[in-house]
């Protein structure tokens, strides 16, 4: 019995397997893949220009003229360098169907070179470390990358050890770009209309300020930007900077008698009085942190800069509070120098709009069950560009790409982990227009 049921459940997925045969696309999400990795696209920070450096150009007017053969529409670069195109949907009614965008950004981290990249392809991975070529001493262990179990038989791409690989996050931009691709090549496969757009300086925080949101005209969008198979996020940090001063007085040490006001002692205090529990060395999950990140130390003035972060909004109120009250206490203990502290919002949690949107998450778990993923939802101890454009009125939770160890010499994607990513994509326009019918 038990045989003839699982011959009888072979042919039944293969019939449907060939009634919806997929043509590839034109170009592979892998190969598109090798060959994004080879620009240098590496932002930087503190620049007063956007694109902060200008090679990341040299990617956007490729992807543009990419973008024109494989046949999308309305295919232009912005003066800030951001990529804008339209995919047209294929329904009778494609008003029915909401438009969705899906995001990658082209720029690398500041934190590694991203120049010269030589890609290596791992060829069907049969387990154990993978030492870099190029420098021994980097090496991806499967201590430290558990995930490396699930990718035996795979081909993993690797960088040789001197640079990022850059998986972030022109995995994404590789993954979007076959999609697209695949959708021209198959007219049989019905969406709505999407919006595409690659950004600049996501690495760098500045380069969704320029988003055009409302020419981009998609109701909902997801970026694609998040890491292992199945990874998921509607949630990022609620995220402020506090700036706290300490105003003092100079004078010349040798007649500064009754005079000097040393700011630097106020700052030393007001820094020994920090929660050692609520740090980011001491937290993780879904605990939040203070985290003093810079300061300049001086007799005159004194300033430090404090990063806050949680998920929930109360808390984070609860440590502003906590860091104004430490202002206080410092401020009582040295009464000469004047101790000021101002907080600025970076950006808030997606979830507080998105949490009215459960649909996104929903259709991304379906799609990707369908491609053969199992999906989870990751809160992310960070912000996204989704995070800025959820609250510009573009709901955009972000999507794995399959890569994993961002910002680093260990960064690594996979041959599945581009291909099951692309696939998820494709079932997810399918999905967004089998909903509206
Ligand atoms: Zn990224």
């Amino acid at each position: 019995m038990k045989s003839a049921f699982a011959f009888l459940l072979g042919l039944l997925i293969t019939v449907s397997a060939q009634a919806q045969t997929v043509k590839p696309p034109k170009e592979a999400a892998m190969d598109r893949f090798l060959r994004y990795v080879k620009i240098d696209t590496q932002s930087a920070e503190d620049q007063t220009t956007v694109p902060s450096t200008r090679k990341q150009l040299n990617l956007a007017n490729l992807l543009a003229k990419e973008l024109k053969e494989i046949g999308a529409q309305n295919v232009r670069v912005s003066e800030f360098g951001i990529v804008y195109a339209t995919v047209a949907g294929n329904l009778t009614d494609n008003s029915k169907v909401p438009v969705i965008g899906f995001l990658a950004h082209m720029d690398t981290s500041p934190a590694v070179s991203g120049e010269n990249v030589n890609a290596i392809i791992h060829k069907n991975y049969q387990g154990g470390d993978i030492v870099l070529p190029k420098d021994p001493t980097q090496v991806i262990t499967v201590a430290k990358n558990p995930v490396l179990k699930e990718l035996i038989g795979d081909d993993i791409i690797t960088a040789d050890g001197t640079t990022l690989l850059g998986s972030d996050d022109k995995s994404g931009c590789a993954e979007i770009m076959a999609m697209v691709d695949t959708l021209m090549q198959n007219p049989q496969i019905k969406h709505g209309t999407l919006a595409i757009a690659f950004t600049p300086d996501e690495e760098v925080g500045t380069g969704v300020d320029k988003f055009d949101v409302k020419g981009f005209g998609a109701r909902f969008a997801y970026t694609v930007d998040g890491e292992s198979l199945g990874e998921i996020s509607n949630e990022t940090w609620s995220a402020r900077t506090a700036t706290v001063t300490f105003q003092g007085k100079s004078t010349h040490p040798g007649t500064a008698k009754g005079i000097m006001v040393n700011a630097m002692y106020a700052a030393a205090d007001y820094l020994s009085r920090f929660p050692k529990d609520m740090l980011p060395e001491t937290t993780e999950g879904r605990v939040g942190f203070v985290h003093p990140y810079a300061g300049v130390i001086d007799v005159e003035r004194s300033s430090l800069k404090i990063l806050l972060r949680d998920f929930d909004l109360s808390r984070l109120d609860a440590k502003e509070k906590n860091l104004r009250d430490m202002v206080a206490q410092t401020q009582a203990k040295f009464p000469e120098v004047k101790v000021a502290i101002e907080v600025k919002e970076d950006y808030k949690n997606m979830k507080e709009v998105l949490k009215n949107y459960p649909e996104l998450t929903d259709n991304a778990i379906e799609a990707s069950r369908r491609a053969g993923i199992k999906s989870y939802l990751r809160p992310i101890r960070g912000g996204t560009d989704g995070s800025t454009l959820t609250f510009e009125n573009l709901p955009t939770p972000n999507l794995f790409t399959g890569g994993t160890n961002f910002h680093g010499k260990l960064e690594f994607n996979s041959r599945r982990g581009l291909e099951k990513t692309t696939e998820m994509l494709i079932n997810l326009v399918q999905i967004f227009a089998e909903k509206a019918k």
